[in-house]
């Protein structure tokens, strides 16, 4: 295939790009002088989707899948970058071009249960796009939610019924029905089976991949593990944190995962088998809050392969969790006397926010063999601490124990075939890769 010639234009359709998204943000609230605590739900993402193509988007709940989901709808205004739609930039689009364009690009939600309005018909639900956009007559309409009906494997009398007379398979063959409405080209389905019965669930794949056959849909299905969007994806991409840690076609991320939090993601997957279930990587920590992520890579507090400064390469994995942990603490600390609403709000793991910090220290250091040049920085900063110098604390473990992946955002790195992307500074030519690193840690444990 590849022979190096260029290929002529005319393979088009399939393959063809139909969504390019560059650079895109989604901050909530800040601006002017609370700009800093902005909730960054999408902080800079760029991938594609090809006409036709199932897409996968997985992560952990809060890390801003249905926020991308919404943007791309335009269901949320983009705070920065483009996503282009059939080569038109539609961030920008307003007023009746805008209008014209919604029809194209319609979201199927995750709960059923709440979604559709209890108090229309399933019919009026269905309709209720078609009408909202004029579409023909009056009697076209009524006829095309009948045939919408029969495409989601429902029946024409359920037209006059109510949403709760349906079971929930039922009402998100509802909710599809009405997203195909105005016959969009391309669906975001915000974990469409999550809230369903599991042989539910399989139905209603195999019904969204007929209609994809059928109707010549492309599809973003966002899913919170890697579990459900196997069989289902041509491509799967995986979000951290408001950022995209890996893209890949679906097989290359189960067999050759090359970022560390795709691979603590896929050891968490339950195996058929529990006797080879061994290397399971249990992330340390809580995900950041998006308000204030990590300076360096999103995934620096909690990630197993983290580069170590010079001078802590030797010291221990526990020692080093231990290290991380007590960072965590501190960074709490002096976040908290900024603001003293998220005081109240955060906890962290099993530590209180009021729990004094030389008992945290003992909880965490007490049964491990300390070196001196990590106690000394150790006692140094929970010193701080005590003298209600938190954020000097933080500083001052920064400057001891920052890597690479503290310090600055890794790039996005071709890595393995196929456009596999991986957003890591392990593969950058300096460091060790991935692979050894993670291998080391989960064979100890
Ligand atoms: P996911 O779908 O992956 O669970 P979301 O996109 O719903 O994640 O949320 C991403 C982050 O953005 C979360 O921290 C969430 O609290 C925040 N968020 C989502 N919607 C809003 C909103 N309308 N206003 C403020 N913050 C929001
Ligand atoms: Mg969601």
């Amino acid at each position: 295939m590849n022979s190096g010639i260029e290929q002529p234009e005319q393979t088009a359709q399939l393959g063809e790009t139909l969504i390019e998204v560059e650079n895109l943000k989604k901050h909530y609230g800040g601006g002017g002088m609370f700009e800093s605590s902005s909730v960054k739900a999408v902080d800079g993402v760029s991938f594609s989707i090809q006409r036709g193509e199932t897409l996968g988007l997985v992560g952990e709940s809060g890390c801003g899948k249905s926020t991308l989901g919404r943007t791309l709808v335009r269901l949320e205004e983009a705070t920065e970058g483009t996503i282009s739609f059939d080569g038109t930039d539609i961030t920008t689009l307003s007023g009746d071009e805008l209008k014209t364009w919604r029809r194209n690009a319609q979201m199927v939600f995750q709960d059923p249960e709440s979604s559709l309005n209890d108090r229309m018909t399933v019919g009026e639900i269905i309709r209720e796009p078609l009408d909202a956009h004029d579409w023909k007559t009056k009697t076209e309409r009524q006829e095309r939610v009948l045939d919408l009906l029969t495409s989601v494997g429902l029946r024409e009398e359920h037209y006059y019924r109510y949403p709760h007379q349906f079971s929930g398979g039922q009402r998100q063959r509802v909710g599809i029905a009405r997203a195909l409405a105005l016959e969009p080209e391309f669906l975001v389905l915000d974990e469409p089976v999550s809230a369903l019965d599991v042989s539910v669930q399989a139905k209603i794949i195999t019904l969204l991949e007929d209609l994809q056959e059928e109707f010549d849909l492309t599809y973003l299905f966002i899913a919170h593990d890697l579990a459900v969007v196997r069989h289902i994806c041509d491509r799967v991409a995986v979000m951290y944190l408001g950022k995209m840690m890996e893209i890949s076609d679906t097989e290359a991320v189960y067999a050759d995962a090359h970022n560390p939090y795709t691979r603590s993601l896929l050891s968490a997957i339950p195996h058929p088998d529990p006797s080879t279930s061994s290397h399971r990587i249990t992330l340390p920590g809580t995900p950041p809050s998006p308000r204030d992520p990590p300076t360096g890579c999103q995934f620096s507090t909690r990630c197993p392969a983290k580069i170590r400064p010079e001078g802590y390469k030797h010291v221990d994995e526990a020692v080093w969790d231990a290290i991380e942990r007590f960072r965590e603490v501190v960074r709490e600390r002096s976040r908290m006397s900024l603001s003293t609403v998220d005081r109240l709000k955060r906890q962290l793991g099993s530590f209180s926010a009021y729990d004094d910090i030389d008992e945290t220290v003992t909880d965490l250091f007490g049964d491990l063999d300390v070196p001196t040049d990590v106690s000394e920085h150790i006692e140094t900063a929970a010193g701080l601490v005590k003298e209600g110098r938190p954020a000097d604390a933080r500083d001052h473990l920064n400057d001891t124990f920052n890597g690479a992946c503290d310090l600055k955002r890794p790039d996005f790195h071709p890595v393995g075939e196929h456009n596999h992307m991986s957003y890591c500074h392990r593969h950058e030519s300096d460091y060790e890769d991935v692979t050894p690193v993670i291998t080391r840690r989960t064979s100890d444990s």
